[in-house]
């Protein structure tokens, strides 16, 4: 096999949504966008549908469908961007529930599907989606008299605990929804970390089932294993790769691996990332190319056969670390060319 194996564990996946479940009261659901964070969201909302998800988030209309037909009717699938335009055959006919996050979408939900459940995206600061206060207050009264399921907001800050937002975020969502008696829902993965007073009825974690920050004692869902292609022996003052970037101090051993930056190791990644091999950490050294990588493997004890970059040794944030990103970022850039194998669940 020439293509990077990505290993999706479902099992330790269920853990970390078990985990986050414990530390709430209410119905904890599941993110499951840009395809269950690049990890596929079939397999992921089956998995946690069986763990007893009953309530998923998607970002679009066109995720929600195809997250019906891999899970059946027996779940709710909520959509971020609400009810657009020419979305209303496929929330009707795949049982989708729009977040409705402007008055015009409101109207054109209630207009063209009656009876159809939707819910209600408030903005208490962060200023992306969602009614500000006034224009909620002008239609809270006839949202709430029709088949509204739920009323969410977002934090902006919720992975800084001592962000002042955050509580500055809580007091508005009071403000705007106290005394109402449809569930309420605040928190996502780091709201959920806050604490009790951020909860509310429901919470909506992503990042953290799969692995991710700021979740710290989430376990890794993502395991990237690459094949090593050839392993060169190379004199001390050569140099490897494009633009001559690395020059071999000593003689070393150069391992050639089956994987760059088409299939999301960044090209930022140059010269600095580190892989992995049974424990002991392995140089990524010179540029990241489009279908390649090197490795100074010239310390390792027997020539590896493939490299680890992602899984026990190494998380999603540690590598997001070394590309200045977020685990978000590298988990939704994992490249469609890796064969992916899922365990558990
Ligand atoms: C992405 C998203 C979530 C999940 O956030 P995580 O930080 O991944 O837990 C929850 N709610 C909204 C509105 C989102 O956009």
């Amino acid at each position: 096999m020439s293509t990077g194996l990505l290993s999706v564990d479902l099992d330790a996946l269920v853990s970390n949504w078990r985990a986050l479940d414990a530390m709430t009261q209410g119905e904890t659901c599941a993110v499951v966008k840009a395809d269950g964070y690049g990890l596929g969201a079939a397999k992921v909302g089956r998995a946690l549908a069986r763990a007893g998800v009953r309530r998923f988030f998607v970002a679009v209309a066109e995720e929600g469908a195809e997250l019906r037909q891999a899970l059946g009717p027996n779940v709710e699938i909520c959509v971020f961007s609400g009810h657009m335009r020419g979305d209303t055959d496929m929330i009707g006919d795949m049982m989708l529930t729009p977040m409705c996050n402007t008055i015009g979408q409101l109207t054109r939900h209630l207009e063209a599907l009656p009876e159809h459940p939707f819910g209600i995206q408030l903005d208490t600061g962060m200023n992306r989606l969602g009614l500000e206060i006034d224009e909620w207050a002008s239609v809270a009264e006839i949202a709430l008299s029709q088949n509204c399921r739920l009323v969410i907001s977002h934090l902006a800050c919720a992975d800084a605990p001592d962000h002042p937002m955050n509580r500055q975020q809580l007091e508005q969502f009071h403000l705007m929804t106290d005394g109402i008696s449809v569930p309420r829902s605040l928190a996502a993965t780091g709201g959920i970390l806050l604490g009790p007073e951020y909860h509310f009825d429901l919470t909506r974690p992503g990042v953290g089932l799969y692995g991710g920050m700021p979740f710290a004692d989430a376990r890794p869902v993502a395991h990237l294993d690459l094949p090593v292609v050839q392993i060169r022996d190379v004199a001390e003052g050569e140099t490897v790769g494009y633009g001559n970037v690395w020059t071999a101090q000593r003689p070393s051993k150069i391992a050639t691996v089956a994987a760059g930056y088409a299939d999301g190791l960044q090209r930022v990644l140059s010269d600095r990332a580190t892989l992995w091999h049974a424990g002991q950490p392995v140089p990524l050294v010179g540029r990241v190319s489009m279908d390649l990588i090197t490795a100074d493997v010239t310390d390792l004890p027997d020539l590896p056969g493939s490299l680890s970059v992602l899984g026990a040794d190494q998380t999603v944030d540690a590598l997001a670390d070394q590309a200045g990103t977020i685990g978000y970022e590298i988990l939704t850039s994992l490249g469609p060319r890796y064969a992916r194998r899922y365990s558990g669940g």
